[in-house]
C-alpha cells in the first residue's frame, strides 16, 4: 500500500482541538497495525514559536533534534508515542524562506517568484514527505493551524485543494467545526459549520468527513442536516462532545467510526475494530483514581497552554499511582516573604516551572526555599532547577548575592552562568541549548532510583544557562548533589538534595517525553512522594 495523506482544516472558531482530533486518529490507525506520523503546519510567519511568548502562542514544546515547535506536537507525541522531528512542524516563515534562500541562489533565474506556484509547490513538497519520522508511514496526518477563511492559511488550503485532485482516493480531508448551543432558545445551531464548509467548498475543497464539536449530544436528525447541506455522508458526520478527559476522544471517535470512515473513503479493507487494550486499561486507571494530590505550579504564567506538557505530565503520572492530580497555579510574581506560607503550606508538592527572564524571580526562589526548609517533594524544571541553585547558594553557602547572569550579568557569585558556547551568540532564535542529551545518572542518588537504576539517560533542553561548576565542590560539601551530569561536556543536568523527601531539579525538560502509556519516570516517582506526603482520600 502506498502512503495515504489525510488532511485536517478547523473552521468556524479556534481552539476546537484540532491536535487532539489529529492525534486521535494517529492513534486510531495505528490501533490497526499502520504506521503514521503526523505534521503541523502553521500559517504564522515566525520561522518558530522559539521567540513567541506563551501568551500568544501557549507552550514552546521540544523535539528530540532540537526544534522548537507547536505544542500540538506534544498532543501527537503523547497519544501516539512517536517520536516528532523539525520536519513535523512547518511554519509560512520557513516555506518563504527556503523559497527567498533558493531565489538569492539563483535557482529560479528569469522567473516571477509568486504565492501559486511557488509557494504552494514548497508546502506540497512538504505535505508529501514521507520520511518525516524516519521509515515511510502507511498515513501522513497533516494537521493546519488556523480556521477557514484566515488570510494567511490561503496557500496551505490552495495547496490542499492540489493535492486532492493529484492524489485521488489517496487523499481525505476530515474538517472539524463547533455546534454553537444557544441558551435562550435551547437549540444547538448548525448553521456556523454549514458557513464553514461554504467557505471550504469556495476554495475548492470538499470536506469528506466532518467532526462537529459540540457540548451537548447531537441526534441523528442534526448529523442528518449537516450531511445534506454539506454534501457528506451521514456516517462521515461524528460528533466530538465534550468529556471529562482529553485521553477519552480517540475511543469516542473510533466508537462513532472515524477511522473506519477515513478508511473506507480511501478504499481500505476496515477489518474488525480494534480492542486498544493498553489505551482502555489507562482509560480504567484514570476512571478509577480515588486519591486526590495537590500539587502548586510556581510559574508565571496563569494560562493552561503555557505549561500544558508539564500538567499533563503531572496528570499522567497521577493516573499511573492512583491518584487525580489537582494542579494549583501559583503566581510566583505573588509571592511573598508574607504569603508564601499560606499560598503553599497545604499542598503535596511543588513544581517550579521553567521561564525566561526577571519576571516572578524572587517567587520562584522563595517556593525552592520554603519547600527545602518544609521538606516538601519539590521538582525544579529549567529555570526551576536555576532557581534551587540560586536558592541554596544565598542561604545554605552564604553567598547572599547569588544570582544567575541571566538576571543580573555582573553578579559576583553567578552560580548559574552563561554556557561557554553562548557567550559569541548574537541571533535569539533557535540558538539555545536545544535537543535531547545524554546525562549520566550518579549511582546511589534519589534521581537514579527515580530513574530505576538506569545510568545513562537522553533528555532534551532549552537553555542558554547552566550550573556554574566552579562552584560544584562547594555544593556537594554542603549537602546539594549534582546527580546528572553531561558525559561530553560535564555540565550538570540534575541537582538534588538526597537528605530531602523529595527535591530535584533537571536543567532539562523531562515533560517533553513524557506519554500516555510511558509517563515519564521523574514525575511518576515525584507523584509518589507527592501522595506519600500529603494525600486526601477523595
Ligand atoms: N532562562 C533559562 C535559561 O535560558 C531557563 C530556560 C528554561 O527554563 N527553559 O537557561
Amino acid at each position: 500500500m502506498g502512503t495515504k495523506y489525510i488532511f485536517i482544516t478547523g473552521g468556524v472558531v479556534s481552539s476546537l482541538g484540532k491536535g487532539i482530533i489529529s492525534a486521535s486518529i494517529g492513534l486510531l490507525l495505528q490501533a490497526r497495525g499502520y504506521r503514521i506520523t503526523i505534521q503541523k503546519f502553521d500559517p504564522y510567519i515566525n520561522i518558530d514559536p522559539g521567540t513567541l511568548n506563551p501568551y500568544e502562542h501557549g507552550e514552546c514544546y521540544v523535539t528530540e533534534d532540537g526544534f522548537e515547535t507547536d505544542l500540538d506536537l506534544g498532543h501527537y507525541e503523547r497519544f501516539t508515542g512517536i517520536r516528532t522531528t523539525r520536519d513535523n512542524s512547518v511554519t509560512t516563515g520557513r516555506i518563504y524562506k527556503t523559497v527567498i534562500d533558493r531565489e538569492r541562489r539563483g535557482d529560479y533565474l528569469g522567473k516571477t517568484i509568486q504565492v501559486v506556484p511557488h509557494i504552494t509547490d514548497e508546502i506540497k513538497r512538504r505535505m508529501l514527505r514521507t520520511d518525516v519520522t524516519g521509515e515511510t508511514p502507511d498515513f501522513v496526518i497533516t494537521e493546519v493551524g488556523g480556521t477557514i477563511g484566515d488570510i494567511e492559511s490561503a496557500p496551505f488550503m490552495e495547496a490542499i485543494r492540489q493535492l486532492r485532485w493529484q492524489l485521488g482516493r489517496d487523499a481525505v480531508c476530515v474538517h472539524l467545526t463547533y455546534v454553537p448551543y444557544l441558551k435562550a432558545a435551547e437549540e444547538l445551531k448548525t448553521k456556523p459549520t454549514q458557513h464553514s464548509v461554504k467557505e471550504l467548498q469556495g476554495m475548492g475543497i470538499q470536506p469528506d468527513i466532518i467532526v462537529l464539536r459540540t457540548e451537548r449530544h447531537l441526534d441523528d436528525a442534526m448529523r442528518m442536516k449537516v450531511a445534506s447541506f454539506c454534501n457528506v455522508d451521514l456516517e462521515c458526520v461524528v460528533q466530538s462532545e465534550d468529556l471529562p478527559s482529553i485521553y477519552e476522544v480517540p475511543v469516542n471517535m473510533q466508537r462513532q467510526g472515524l477511522d473506519a470512515a477515513i478508511l473506507r473513503k480511501i478504499g481500505i479493507p476496515v477489518g474488525e475494530t480494534p480492542a486498544m487494550k493498553p489505551w482502555q486499561d489507562f482509560l480504567e486507571k484514570q476512571r478509577h483514581a480515588r486519591r486526590e494530590v495537590h500539587v502548586a505550579l510556581v510559574g508565571k504564567y496563569d494560562l493552561q497552554d503555557a505549561y500544558k506538557s508539564i500538567r499533563e505530565s503531572l496528570n499522567l503520572a497521577g493516573i499511573y499511582e492512583g491518584a487525580k492530580v489537582k494542579v494549583h497555579f501559583v503566581s510566583s510574581q505573588a509571592l511573598t516573604r508574607d504569603n508564601v506560607a499560606g499560598k503553599l503550606s497545604g499542598m503535596a508538592g511543588i513544581v517550579i516551572c521553567p521561564g525566561f527572564g526577571q519576571r516572578g524571580i524572587p517567587g520562584k526562589i522563595l517556593a525552592a526555599e520554603y519547600a527545602r526548609t518544609q521538606d516538601i517533594p519539590c521538582f525544579g524544571i529549567c529555570l526551576g532547577m536555576q532557581m534551587m541553585v540560586i536558592e541554596f547558594a544565598r542561604h545554605v553557602l552564604g553567598y547572599a548575592d547569588a544570582d544567575s547572569s541571566e538576571m543580573r550579568p555582573d553578579s559576583p557569585h553567578n552560580v548559574i552562568d552563561l554556557m561557554e558556547e553562548q557567550k559569541s551568540i548574537t541571533q535569539m532564535g533557535g540558538t539555545m541549548r536545544l535537543g535531547a542529551y545524554a546525562c549520566t545518572i550518579r549511582p546511589g542518588s534519589h534521581t537514579s532510583a527515580a530513574y530505576g537504576g538506569q545510568e545513562e539517560v537522553r533528555e532534551r533542553h532549552r537553555h542558554r544557562y547552566e550550573f556554574n561548576n566552579a562552584y560544584r565542590e562547594e555544593f556537594e560539601a554542603k549537602g546539594m548533589l549534582c546527580a546528572g551530569t553531561n558525559p561530553d561536556a560535564a555540565l550538570v543536568e540534575i541537582v538534588e538534595i538526597p537528605t530531602l523527601r523529595w527535591y530535584i531539579g533537571t536543567q532539562f525538560h523531562p515533560e517533553y517525553s513524557s506519554t500516555v502509556l510511558h509517563p515519564h519516570p521523574l514525575f511518576v516517582s515525584f507523584i509518589q512522594a507527592c501522595v506519600e506526603y500529603g494525600d486526601v482520600e477523595a
